[in-house]
Formats: structure tokens, C-alpha cells, sequence
């Protein structure tokens, strides 16, 4: 049986652990967080109290960390991973983190005969818990290969992006493209509104016109326009303005880093900083329809 060590048992990592456990892989668990660690347990995961225990025995290692400093620690520090992890064992990391520092780690990994992959995620908590979210991979086809199989059990599509801190990239891209088509519909639904026009109404229009897209058509920001969205609940749950605004400075980093004109993405990280200082982290992203409303 394979053996896997799953470190990070957050809002995603927990409920991505808990579909390996079903799927009936043997799973040590571990957070810095101990309630986290015995609710695993609760799932029937071997609770584990250090990074070192959590990965001695493991043929996989699987890390679901807030930001790349925790990525690194997590690998490269003392008592790390890559100080303890089984010869041969296959790392895989879906934080989401700045490419940079997945380059370096994943080198550093290949240095101690370490395959290693960087693997973030799309689909929020709601795909975590369900089992269908999109894996954005980095690394080798050999080891997205051996990944496969494991993945499988936590998410429903697994896209190769290239090498080492592809995934990273190409995760960002979509992001900051996710960013910019929330605010262009927030500020198309606001003027439309100001002039007389009912939201719904003028979704239904632009739903059958060039400006469709995703935030108008599965997640509209304008409150009354659709049920099961976040702004149907006060914003509540979600993808929080914070994680947005963490992945808009990462994709400035990386516009930076290779060179790119990100003028909508840079003025798309503003807005978002703007929201998040007026005391709105921690509602869903959509809710920047605040913003314009006038009601932030
Ligand atoms: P979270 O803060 O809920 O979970 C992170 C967990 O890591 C926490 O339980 C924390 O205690 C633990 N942790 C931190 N440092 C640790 C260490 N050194 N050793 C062991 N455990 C440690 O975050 P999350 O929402 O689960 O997000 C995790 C990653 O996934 C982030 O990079 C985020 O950007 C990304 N992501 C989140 C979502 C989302 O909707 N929440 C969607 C896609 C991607």
C-alpha cells in the first residue's frame, strides 16, 4: 500500500487528506495545529507530531501550506523534509507560491534524488471536500506519472503546465485573470444599476452577449441576481478577498520576474489591497461589488 504524509491540514489540505484516507491509501498526518491533526485521526490518518515523523515512512509526501516561506521551511529547515523524507519518495506541494521559490525548492529536492512536483489547485474548499478540484502541475512527466493515481483522489482534472514552477505560473495566470474579470463585472453591474437598470435583467443580457464570463455567469457579485453564490449570503464562505489579494502580489511578482505589462493586474491588486484595508479580507472575493456600490 502507499504510504503518504500529508503536512498542512488547512481549509483545503484537511478535507484533501480526508478523501486520500477514503480512497484507502495509509495516511500520517500533520499541523502545527493539533485540532487539525485530530480530526484526521478522527478519519482514521495516523496523527503525526513533527514534519519528521510525518514523512520517514512515506512513499509520497504531499504539503498544503499557506505561502512559499512555510514551503520552505516545511522542505529545506531543520528537522524539514527533505532532511527526513524516504530515499526515492515522490514530494508534491499544492500551496500556492511564487514560482521562484518552487524552483529552488524542487532543485533542491532533485539535489537529494528527490522527484518533486509543484501541484497548486483551483476549485476552492467546496472542490476540496467534493474531490473535483483542477491540479495545475509543475515537474516531470515521470513523476506527474507517479502522482497520478493519488491526485486522482482529490481532484477531477490534472493539467501539465511544464516544468518546475510551471504550475505555479500558469495558477497565477489564471488568478489574476479571475481578479480583473470580478472587477470588470462588478463595475459593469454597478454602472448598469446606477443608470436604472435591474442587475438581473442586465446579467441575463450580458450572459447572451460579448461581455459573458465567468464571475457574471457562475458567480455573480450583485446581491439578487443568483442563489448558492456568496453574494446571495452576505459573502460568507467562499474564496476570501485575502487569499485574492495574496495570489494578485504573487502575480505581480511573477509580471515582474518575466517581464510582463500587467497593467489591469496591477490595478486589480490596488483595488483588491483598497477592499481588504476597508475591513473586507476575510468576505469573498466578489464581494469588491462593495467597492463599487458604495456600500464598502
Ligand atoms: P489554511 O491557512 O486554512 O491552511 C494552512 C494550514 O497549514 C494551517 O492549518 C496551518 O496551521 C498549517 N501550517 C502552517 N505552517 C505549517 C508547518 N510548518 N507545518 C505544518 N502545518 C503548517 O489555508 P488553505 O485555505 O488551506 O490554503 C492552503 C493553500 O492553498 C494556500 O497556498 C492557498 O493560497 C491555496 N488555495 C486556497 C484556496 C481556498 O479557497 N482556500 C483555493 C485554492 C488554493
Amino acid at each position: 500500500m502507499t504510504n503518504i504524509g500529508f503536512i498542512g491540514l488547512g481549509n483545503m489540505g484537511g478535507p484533501m487528506a480526508q478523501n486520500l484516507v477514503k480512497a484507502g491509501f495509509a495516511v500520517t498526518a500533520h499541523d502545527i495545529v493539533p485540532q487539525a491533526v485530530q480530526k484526521l485521526a478522527e478519519a482514521g490518518a495516523t496523527p503525526a507530531a513533527t514534519t519528521a515523523e510525518t514523512v520517514k515512512n512515506a512513499d509520497i509526501v504531499i504539503t498544503m501550506l499557506p505561502a512559499g516561506e512555510h514551503v520552505e521551511t516545511a522542505y529545506l529547515g531543520a528537522g524539514g523534509i527533505l532532511e527526513n523524507a524516504k530515499p526515492g519518495a515522490l514530494l508534491i506541494d499544492c500551496s500556492t507560491i511564487n514560482a521562484q521559490t518552487a524552483r529552488q525548492v524542487a532543485a533542491a529536492a532533485k539535489g537529494k534524488g528527490f522527484d518533486m512536483l509543484d501541484a497548486p489547485v483551483s476549485g476552492g474548499t467546496a472542490g476540496a471536500a467534493a474531490g473535483t478540484l483542477t491540479f495545475i502541475i509543475g515537474g516531470d512527466d515521470a513523476a506527474l506519472e507517479r502522482a497520478r493515481p493519488v491526485l486522482e483522489k482529490m481532484g477531477k482534472n490534472i493539467m501539465h503546465a511544464g516544468k518546475n514552477g510551471a504550475g505555479q505560473v500558469a495558477k497565477i495566470c489564471n488568478n489574476m485573470l479571475l481578479g480583473v474579470m470580478m472587477i470588470g463585472t462588478a463595475e459593469a453591474l454597478n454602472m448598469g444599476a446606477k443608470n436604472g437598470l435591474d442587475p438581473k435583467t442586465l446579467s441575463g443580457i450580458m450572459a447572451k452577449s460579448s461581455g459573458r464570463n465567468w464571475a457574471l455567469e457562475v458567480y455573480n457579485p450583485m446581491p439578487g441576481v443568483m442563489e448558492n453564490v456568496p453574494a446571495a449570503r452576505g459573502y460568507e464562505g467562499g474564496f476570501g478577498t485575502d487569499l485574492m489579494l495574496k495570489d494578485l502580489t504573487l502575480a505581480q511578482a511573477a509580471a515582474e520576474a518575466g517581464g510582463a505589462e500587467t497593467p489591469l493586474g496591477k490595478a486589480a491588486r490596488e483595488i483588491y489591497a483598497r477592499h481588504s484595508a476597508d475591513g473586507h479580507g476575510k468576505l469573498d472575493f466578489s464581494s469588491i461589488q462593495k467597492h463599487f456600490s458604495g456600500d464598502a
